[in-house]
């Protein structure tokens, strides 16, 4: 299997895990009425965004140089990093509450 091939099976399995955790978590939050099981799954909600930005720009980076970009597509995967920086945010507002 081909470099571009495995990556893009990781960040859609990245995306169908993060989906089924958020899922889980927010039908057994809302089941038991548990405030901090909410909060995870809008913490997961967070991950899969950064999983969804992910795939998109494995995908879009295999796109063959055009007449608009002749260098290649590549630079879309420059975003990916907004995981970390999602979380980083996610987890300083939070912290600032307490
Ligand atoms: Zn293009």
């Amino acid at each position: 299997m081909d470099t571009q091939r495995r990556k893009e099976r990781v960040a859609v399995l990245s995306v169908v895990s993060n989906t089924t955790l958020v899922a889980m978590k927010l039908v057994v939050g809302l089941m038991i009425g548990s405030v901090s099981i909410i909060s995870e799954a809008i913490h997961s909600g967070v991950d899969l965004l950064a999983a969804i930005i992910a795939l998109f720009s494995v995908k879009t980076s295999s796109i063959p140089a055009d007449s608009e970009h002749p260098f290649g597509h590549g630079k879309i995967e420059t975003p990916a990093p907004s995981k970390p920086c999602l979380s980083l945010w996610q987890q300083s507002g939070s912290s600032s509450r307490q």
